[in-house]
């Protein structure tokens, strides 16, 4: 118990010093950023150097993103949990995944039944739901499927609990990766920043449910979501 209160002071630190820092880096990015983008448009400008400008604004827009990330894992926001419909989330979610080059060629089956309700901050479980199907996608090279099923179930201690499942038949892991999953920074990805998984932990944690991932390499991954009903 002392323990866990220690990791949680630790984490509100590191939250705190993490905002103040975040919001200190990401004014001047976005002033270089904006600079970089004004200059470019000189007429000069060539298209090698135009390139190089380029350059610069990408990666300054992906250091802005890292650092919105890290916040986020960070310092999550609390929750403003209501009851959600949860078929309703994912429907409304894949019309924004639709023009998603990563998920062109996914079908995505929601059997979520129309009449599963969970307690959940609504924004906090779009973003759980994108990275979830995105990761998804990324692991299936662009063309798979992926499933979405939820129920009610009651677990040991008799409460009931709501259970989602989220199952690709992408890539999967081995065992030694799926361990490492919720580590912050883990990554098999070139340009990932191993936030997103670490960032779904936090806010099920922080709106009360629990998680575990399962995955056989070469059939796919499911990830597990419980919640109190
Ligand atoms: P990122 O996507 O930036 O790499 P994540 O935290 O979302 O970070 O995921 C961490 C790692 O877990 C990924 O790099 C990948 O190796 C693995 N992973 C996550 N989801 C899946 C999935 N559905 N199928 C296969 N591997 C996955
Ligand atoms: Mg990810």
């Amino acid at each position: 118990m002392a323990s866990e209160l220690k990791r949680a002071d630790r984490l509100a630190a590191l939250g705190e010093l993490s905002a103040r820092m975040a919001h200190e880096i990401r004014n001047p990015l976005a002033a270089i950023s904006g600079s970089v983008q004004l200059v470019s448009l000189r007429p000069w400008v060539d298209e090698k150097d135009q390139r190089l400008f380029s350059i610069i604004v990408r990666e300054t827009d992906r250091l802005d993103g890292l650092l919105r990330d890290f916040l986020f894992y960070a310092k999550p926001n609390q929750p403003t949990k209501v009851k959600l419909q949860l078929r309703r989330v994912i429907v409304d979610l894949c019309a924004l995944l639709a023009t998603d080059p990563r998920l062109e060629r996914v079908e995505i089956d929601n059997q979520v039944p129309d009449d599963l309700v969970v307690q959940f901050d609504k924004d906090q479980c779009s973003q759980v739901f994108w990275n979830l199907l995105v990761n998804s996608a990324e692991a299936m090279s662009g063309e798979g499927q992926i499933w979405i099923s939820g129920g009610v179930t009651r677990e040991n201690g008799g409460r009931s609990e709501v259970c989602i499942r989220v199952r690709d038949n992408g890539t999967g892991m081995n065992p030694e990766d799926v361990k490492r999953v919720f580590e912050p920074f883990f990554t098999t990805k070139k340009g990932g920043t191993g936030l997103g998984l670490a960032t779904v932990y936090r806010i099920v944690e922080t709106n009360g449910g629990r998680m575990t991932v399962n995955s056989t390499q070469g059939k796919g991954t499911t990830v597990t979501l419980h919640f109190p009903s």
